[in-house]
């Protein structure tokens, strides 16, 4: 796979650089780790000092990439996390496209002095960085990471550690939902050359899947018999999470993870929602198939973007109005794309 251009560019940055900050976006999933900790690893077999930092927790499920506990968290630890920032040499933003993703830690990023370089696969990345890599085209930030690393194994004689491959091979495979949306020839490749290294996919499945704590398992039931809507008009399917729903099921970070994608297994359904009430804004996650662009319907009413059939965004209203707001959105919506011949 030769898709990759400009990787002189990088290894020589790489080259300068000996303290690395790897940048990773807010609520963190497991592209988002699996590119830090693939990442991470590559540098230090190269002699490098690296950091990952993210804004805020990742999912329990995920801490089998991270058992060091070596992912600094902004929300935890903003002193620290500053003083790294300021004495980098070089920092790599992975699988988010505009500072925004990554909340407050945003202006400590743009504040830095060094060189700064984004690895993604989101459309219309922000032109703040020194050096871009988006390949829109890609399953995963984790699967261009993987051919980035190929090259960079090759150019710098550094092999890719264990570590990471499980990492990268864990970022692709949920990224696509378990290979089921946004796979390519080029992510089978991957998934086999990750394989051939040593990977154990039965053995990333049962710690991906296998992970669910009790609370998440009965959240997710609850979920899906009493609270999921269908609203057969739109072919859509919407759940609001609560406050009042996370309390009873003790919910931690990251135990709403993959709901949104749930409802699309209902033949009917062609557009699925998910609102998550937080303190400050309720979190909105849409999934879609077909020629639905949830990118669009984002950007359009829900403040946010993404990929075409994957995206989020953030709405600043009080719970018990989001059913309602969802529903004129989505109509208003259909009504658009169908005037500009979309849908
Ligand atoms: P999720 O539903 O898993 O939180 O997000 C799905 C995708 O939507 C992410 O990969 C990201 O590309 C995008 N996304 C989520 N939240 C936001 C947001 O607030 N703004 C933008 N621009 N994209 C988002
Ligand atoms: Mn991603």
């Amino acid at each position: 796979m030769n898709i990759i251009e400009n990787l002189p560019s990088l290894a020589a940055e790489i080259d300068k650089a000996e303290d690395i900050v790897l940048v990773g976006h807010v609520n963190p999933d497991g592209d988002s780790i699996g590119s830090l900790m693939g990442m991470k690893g590559f540098l230090e077999a190269a002699g490098k000092r690296a950091v990952a930092i993210v804004p805020n927790n990742y999912p329990d499920f995920l801490s089998f990439l991270d058992p060091g506990k070596d992912v600094m968290m902004y929300s935890d630890n903003p002193a620290e996390i500053e003083e790294l920032v300021a004495g980098a040499h070089l920092i790599i933003c992975m699988d988010f496209n505009s500072l925004k993703r990554i909340d407050q830690l945003g202006g400590v990023i743009a504040q830095a002095e060094c060189g700064k370089i984004l690895i993604d696969h989101h459309p219309g990345p922000d032109q703040i960085f020194n050096l871009i890599y988006s390949y829109p085209e890609l399953s995963s930030t984790c699967e261009l990471v993987y051919w980035i690393l190929e090259e960079l194994s090759r150019m710098m004689g550094t092999r890719i550690p264990l570590s990471s491959s499980i990492a990268l091979y864990t970022g692709m495979m949920t990224d696509t939902n378990n290979f089921a949306n946004s796979v390519l020839p080029s992510t089978f490749i991957m998934a086999g050359r990750l394989m051939e290294a040593g990977v154990d996919k039965e053995w990333v499945q049962k710690m991906v899947l296998g992970g669910y704590s009790e609370e998440r398992m009965r959240l997710m039931g609850y979920m899906l018999s009493q609270n999921m809507k269908i609203i057969p008009e739109y072919n859509a399917a919407v759940m609001v999470l609560s406050k009042e729903i996370k309390e009873k099921f003790n919910f931690a970070d990251g135990d709403s993870e993959g709901f949104v994608n749930l409802a699309l297994n209902i033949r009917s359904v062609k557009v699925s929602a998910l609102f998550t009430e937080g303190d400050e804004f309720i979190r909105v996650s849409l999934r879609s198939k077909g020629d639905f662009s949830v990118n669009r319907l984002s950007r359009g009413f829900f403040n946010g973007g993404g990929h075409e059939r994957a995206a989020g965004g953030r709405l600043f209203m009080p719970i018990a109005k989001v059913e309602e707001y969802f529903v004129k959105s989505l109509g208003d919506f259909i009504e658009q794309e169908k005037q500009a011949h979309l849908l």
